[in-house]
């Protein structure tokens, strides 16, 4: 099976499931089976904005193989965070939106994102050629009660799959090389494109004080996936046997910054 048709007969899940599950699996359950989705905040409206802004200059540019200008990817961007902000309830209690109105906290958003914007504009943006962005991926697992899906951010004309994030921890190459998330993309990858070992980068913008623009390249091997695939494998039993552990609680992510179920959650209240 390609793309856009997932099982019907199975469940098929999705990296963030995984990643959710693994960090707390009471929280994943709240999430994808109670279907309680934590409210928008700060980095993730940032985080929505710049990865709008990236979208619309790659999606152009696949005909004119030009970039936008970097004030029509802030436009692109303020468009994102607006209609977040005004359509959305959001997370207004934490550190850096707590008081403001909704106008004074997406000005500040994209104030912070248009930074980001800026360097990834300079540095990262101009050297890929997309063919191909936002694709929604199914992967039929033939030997496992489970498919996955996925969606790639863009293919260059290498057949290079990246992905950019923003974060205020540096990536570096061990991290990446350990980091499942990208198996999970080198898998939709050699489904979509049909290639034997299709590669990456991972795009970063450090957000911390002296913020700065790096790539990171990637490869991986049919070993790191089947590691991935024993991953969901756990986390389909425990879906299936109605497991779902709370994450410990001096864990870094069972904190009200971090956990968005913390004010009601039940193993901390
Ligand atoms: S508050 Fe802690 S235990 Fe509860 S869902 Fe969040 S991370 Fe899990």
């Amino acid at each position: 099976m390609s793309k856009e048709q997932a099982s019907t007969e199975k469940p098929s899940y999705s990296y963030s499931r995984l990643n959710t599950h693994s960090l707390c699996a009471y929280a994943g359950y709240l999430e994808y089976i109670e279907k309680q989705w934590c409210l928008g905040n700060y980095y993730t409206l940032r985080g929505n904005g710049f990865h709008s802004s990236r979208e619309t200059n790659f999606r152009q540019k696949i005909k004119t193989a030009q970039d936008i200008s970097v004030d029509d990817c802030i436009e692109a961007a303020a468009e994102e965070i607006n209609t977040q902000i005004n359509d959305q309830e959001i997370d207004m209690k934490g550190d850096e939106l707590r008081g403001r109105s909704k106008q004074a906290a997406a000005e500040l958003i994209l104030c912070d994102t248009s930074v980001l914007i800026r360097l990834d504009h300079a540095n990262l943006q101009p050297s890929i050629m997309p063919i191909h962005v936002e694709e929604s991926i199914a992967v039929e697992l033939l030997d496992e009660p489970f498919d996955l899906h996925g969606v790639i951010d863009v293919v260059t004309t290498g057949f290079e799959i990246g992905d950019a994030k923003t974060s205020k921890r540096n990536m570096t190459a061990e991290g990446l090389a350990n980091n499942i998330q990208m198996t999970m993309y080198y898998k939709l990858g050699k489904t979509f494109l049909d290639r034997e070992n299709p590669g990456g980068f991972l795009d970063m913008i450090y957000t911390g004080k002296k913020k700065k623009a790096y790539r990171l390249p990637w490869s991986r091997t049919e070993h790191d996936v089947a590691i991935l695939v024993a991953r969901f494998r756990e986390m389909h039993t425990a879906i299936e046997a109605g497991s779902f552990p709370p994450c410990r609680r001096d864990f870094w992510k069972c904190d009200p910054k971090w956990c968005g179920h913390f004010a009601t959650c039940k193993y901390v209240n």
